[in-house]
């Protein structure tokens, strides 16, 4: 069969040709099974990589220490990592050193769950030494060798777990699923930025509410960060816009925005979460002012919209309009306004100040809410009117 990786297949035909051994690793194996479009695709490699770079043109260092060096020969980067085994483990995250190895069985051995220990020879031949393939038929998460023991290695690989569940829609096997529980108490070994970014891919995932459902039944809540009470409102969500929505839900689960803090959430998501729990707050009252649909972007009205129907169970009347409406206001941007502080302040004669704020904000409101037309003209009426000048 035509196999098409791409710059990976260059890259394993040149290591190929200086006579290493070349083979497609990891998750880009498994979403081929899958006939999944793979994220990236990995290449692994007898070459040490001092001897991977003395083979290319253009290489940059990447990882080199756990050696890994990105290919920019072709039109594709690609990453080669040399064959390596993983020394002791003494703080449950990283391996104290690693070391290269020459055969690829003991590059696989290293590797997480069975469905990720798979490599794909350049003549197309699967390399399964643990069942991986058949873990994939049967939607099977499953730990390389003893479950406890590798999680107790590397406890990221417990959310790990947990992600490609929401990500395939896989079950966790169960010898697994019991040495995850068992080993929890070393997630708090791991930098809240790593379980953040599994967070972030489960948010954006198709099954989020598989992993906050093994969150909370493997007892595994207690020792993450944020809080699980809300596990069957995460049923229907999905994501509308990218991972920021799924953390403004749980804002809006919680009525709180603490999770962000807890998981170092960036300003931007902060700000969205605050700006879609305002928006839930004022349909949870009833209809938006036309300020306020002017004010909040469609980003969080529809994020707001899609939180009620999960949590209260039924559509918001204004679901399917609240697009239209905001397409229906006279102006879209504050920038629109025909007249500025400088006319305001020239018509009156008066100087700058917080009057200045005041006034055109009621203009804004005016012609939002249409009683005003965005005429200069009729602003200016109005205004030397309403302000005595
Ligand atoms: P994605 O689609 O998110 O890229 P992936 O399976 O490629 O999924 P990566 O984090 O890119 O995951 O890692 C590549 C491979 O490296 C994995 O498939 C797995 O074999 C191995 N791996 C990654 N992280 C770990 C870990 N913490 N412990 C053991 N093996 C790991
Ligand atoms: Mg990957």
């Amino acid at each position: 069969t035509e196999l098409t990786w791409g710059a990976a297949q260059n890259v394993m035909t040149v290591l190929e040709e200086n006579g290493f051994e070349a083979v497609i690793v990891g998750g880009a194996v498994r979403d081929h099974l899958l006939h999944k479009k793979p994220n990236d695709v990995d290449v692994a490699t007898s070459a040490l990589p001092q001897q991977v770079k003395s083979v290319f043109k253009k290489t940059i260092d990447v990882g080199i220490e756990h050696g890994t060096v990105l290919i920019v020969d072709f039109d594709e980067p690609v990453e080669v990592t040399t064959f390596r085994t993983e020394g002791t483990y003494s703080d449950h995250r990283r391996p104290d050193e690693v070391q290269f190895v020459r055969s690829l069985a003991e590059d696989l051995k290293r590797r997480d769950f069975t469905i990720n220990a798979m490599a794909i020879r350049p003549d197309g031949t699967l390399v399964d030494l643990f069942g991986g393939q058949n873990d994939l038929d049967k939607r099977l998460i499953k730990a390389v060798g003893e479950a406890e023991e590798r999680f107790s290695e590397d406890a990221l690989r417990i959310i790990r777990a947990i992600r490609f569940s929401a990500q395939l829609d896989f079950k966790i096997e169960e010898k697994t699923a019991l040495a995850m529980t068992k080993t929890a108490d070393f997630l708090q070994d791991i930098a809240v930025e790593r379980l953040k970014a599994e967070f972030d891919k489960i948010f954006l995932s198709a099954h989020i509410y598989n992993a906050m459902r093994i969150i909370e039944q493997y007892t595994i809540a207690k020792k993450l960060p944020g809080d699980y009470d809300h596990v069957s409102k995460w049923l229907n969500f999905q994501s509308i816009s990218d991972a920021k929505s799924g953390w403004a839900h749980w804002c809006i689960l919680t009525n709180s925005r603490e999770v962000l803090s807890l998981f170092k959430c960036s300003n931007d998501e902060k700000l969205f979460a605050k700006q879609v729990m305002q928006c839930y707050e004022i349909l949870l009252t009833g209809a938006p002012t036309k300020l306020e649909l002017f004010q909040l972007d469609e980003d969080c009205w529809l994020n707001a919209l899609n939180s009620y129907t999960i949590i209260q169970g039924n559509e918001h009347e204004l679901a399917q309009s609240i697009l239209k409406l905001k397409a229906e206001l006279p102006i879209h941007n504050k920038n629109e306004i025909q007249v500025d502080g400088k006319q305001l302040m020239q018509w009156s004669g008066r100087k700058g100040g917080p009057w200045l704020r005041e006034v055109l904000d009621e203009i804004l409101n005016k012609v939002l809410e249409k009683e005003l037309p965005n005429d200069e003209q009729m602003i200016k009426e109005w205004f030397t009117d309403e302000w005595n000048v």
